[in-house]
């Protein structure tokens, strides 16, 4: 064969592979330019999953008749013109590919009218070439008409998903950008009806109970961090709220909805230990900054992006939500004396509250994804200076459990996971380098697998920080001079593999999410076991332990410390009140 420059519609068709995967992402580039033409209110018309018809209509500033044939020409854009601009973009668009991809995979009409223009024009293009262009009288702003998506490259609809999928997935992407841009009316109408209404009035609340509902969305927690030059917006689930995957984390930066797997696992991290193992928040958060602080040119779909001071940005995520998370928890409410039976309690409901109580084991599997919407409880609980209600021991069950009464019914608490839960924050909270440390008589060297002491070499430390006495010796051995007091009837080298033991390759890219989950390897070492006889001021201390500390009903690996069966449940069991 010859070398040859590929004719341009051959080339708008290869680089349409990138930017127009299937039908949300034509909408999400219509959309995009929408908003770069400043409209107030964009109206999206989708038949047949898109596959048919995908039609974005406008009141923004519209296009001159004399240029929207440039306009649907490859690299021919109005928001830049030098590549140096690059670092500074503030719109969404920038590349100039969209319209003329997807007119080169469709038939496209393009109307548009700008404010000075009399009359405006439309210009049709099918499959790359133009085949009618004329004036028209039209109301000012822009209309883009996508007909017959793939059209030119047939084998790209084998690799569309199901119509549902395929319409749920734009409907997904415009309530995100619903969300992004409250201040944008915007409608959404499939196959005739409507899926989505926004009023456009500024406020995001609205805008949330369309998306998930009014329960949810009063539920929704605000998180607002400002910080230097970043600024954090948005919402958040309660603890109460999860999900089986990361689908429903959003982030949108600087107006740009990215996909970063780096901002969710911050997002994930701020929830630590408080959500159960493999469950996922529901969030919604806006990110500014900076123009120059974020690159946005890594994606042709401009999907990704990279930032300048990538841990400043996920710190101020992990904070912001940890932040608002910890202020949503109930408030403290200190009782003047221990609980009495007589005494009305004042109520005190929270959502919050009532998850983890409520948490299913992860054994529970047939879970389906999406929402789980808290039970609701109609006794509210009384809270003690910590967030449980205080407890009164009935006494242990098969040296595994303990059973404690509280004003709003009965609960069994596992004893290991609450145990570990309390050795975990105190731990945590501890002044570093205070821990009680066991010296070992003689120093001990344990030889560890390379892959482990690459680990603790990275770690030592942290380590040291947390009762450990540890020093290299030799290329895969440590000399161990003490060791942590809690862990004390360990052998050294078990001590240390404890930490080792499973440790996958990481998620948690955080020096102090490693810290916490090393942290939790000791607790749970040193926790009281299963199947352990605790005499009864043991199984008291460990009661009013729990109720000290900050997350007392999860265990930090997040499963749940405690099931609770409120009074209501067991008066409906038991048929005395309600219908069964
Ligand atoms: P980009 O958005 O990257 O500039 P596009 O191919 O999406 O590239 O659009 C090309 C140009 O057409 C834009 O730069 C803009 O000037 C114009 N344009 C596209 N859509 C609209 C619209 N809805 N309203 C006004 N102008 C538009
Ligand atoms: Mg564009």
């Amino acid at each position: 064969m010859t070398i040859q420059i590929l004719p341009d519609e051959v080339a708008s068709q290869i680089a349409a592979g990138e930017v127009v995967e299937r039908p949300a992402s034509v909408v999400k580039e219509l959309v995009e330019n929408a908003l770069d033409a400043g409209a107030t209110s964009i109206h999206i018309k989708v038949d047949a999953a898109g596959k048919r018809l995908i039609e974005v209509s406008d009141d923004g500033c519209g296009i001159s008749m004399e240029e929207m044939r440039i306009a649907m020409a490859r690299h021919a854009t109005s928001k830049l013109r030098r590549a140096e601009d690059l670092f500074h973009i503030t719109s969404l668009g920038f590349r100039g590919e969209a319209l003329a991809s997807i007119a080169s995979v469709s038939r496209m009409t393009l109307e548009s009218k700008t404010r000075t223009e009399k009359t405006g024009a439309r210009l049709i293009v099918e499959g790359g070439k133009e085949s009618q262009f004329e004036p028209a009288g039209l109301p000012g702003g822009t209309t883009v008409r996508v007909e017959d998506l793939f059209l030119t490259v047939p084998a790209r609809l084998k690799f569309l998903k199901t119509d549902a999928t395929e319409r749920s997935q734009i409907d997904s992407l415009v309530a995100r950008y619903a969300l992004a841009y409250p201040d944008v009316r915007f409608q959404l109408v499939q196959d005739g009806h409507s899926s989505l209404s926004t009023p456009g009035n500024g406020n995001r609340r609205e805008v949330l109970a369309g998306l998930y509902g009014v329960d949810l969305a009063r539920q929704m927690i605000e998180v607002l961090l400002q910080e230097e030059n970043l600024n954090l917006t948005g919402f958040i689930s309660p603890v109460s709220v999860t999900r089986a995957t990361r689908r429903d984390i959003t982030f949108f930066v600087n107006g740009r909805w990215v996909q970063d797997p780096a901002l969710s696992s911050a997002l994930v991290q701020a929830y630590h230990t408080m959500l159960m193992v493999g469950r996922y928040p529901a969030a919604a958060l806006f990110l500014k900054l900076e123009p120059e602080e974020v690159d946005v040119n890594v994606h042709p779909a401009k999907a990704e992006v990279r930032f300048r001071s990538q841990d400043k940005v996920f710190s101020v995520v992990q904070r912001g939500v940890r932040r608002a998370l910890l202020a949503s928890s109930p408030v403290p409410y200190i009782q003047p004396s221990r609980w009495e039976m007589s005494s009305p309690q004042p109520p005190l409901v929270s959502p919050d509250w009532q998850m983890a109580v409520e948490a299913k084991p992860p054994a529970d599997a047939h879970e389906e994804p999406g929402l789980q919407p808290p039970s609701t409880m109609p006794q509210p609980p009384v809270f003690s200076a910590g967030i449980l209600p205080l407890l009164r021991l009935v006494g242990q069950i098969g040296a595994t459990y303990l059973v404690a009464e509280a004003p709003d019914g009965l609960y069994l608490i596992d004893q290991h996971a609450a145990h570990e839960r309390i050795l975990f924050e105190r731990m945590m909270h501890s002044t570093r380098g205070t821990l009680p440390s066991q010296t070992l008589l003689q120093p001990e060297v344990v030889e560890l697998p390379p892959q482990s002491s690459r680990f603790i070499s990275e770690q030592i430390s942290v380590l040291n920080q947390y009762g450990f006495d540890i020093e290299p010796f030799g290329p895969h051995a440590f000399r161990v001079r003490a060791i942590p007091a809690l862990l004390t009837n360990l052998h050294p080298s078990a001590a240390l593999s404890t930490l080792v033991e499973d440790f996958e390759e990481d998620e948690a890219p955080l020096q102090n999410q490693r810290e916490a989950r090393l942290v939790a390897r000791i607790c749970k070492r040193a926790a009281v076991k299963a199947g352990q006889l605790l005499s009864e001021e043991e199984q008291k201390a460990l009661l009013l332990d729990l109720e000290a500390c900050q997350s007392p009903r999860t265990c930090p690996h997040g499963r749940p410390t405690m099931i609770h069966l409120s009074i209501d449940l067991l008066e409906r069991q038991f048929g005395r009140r309600g219908a069964r």
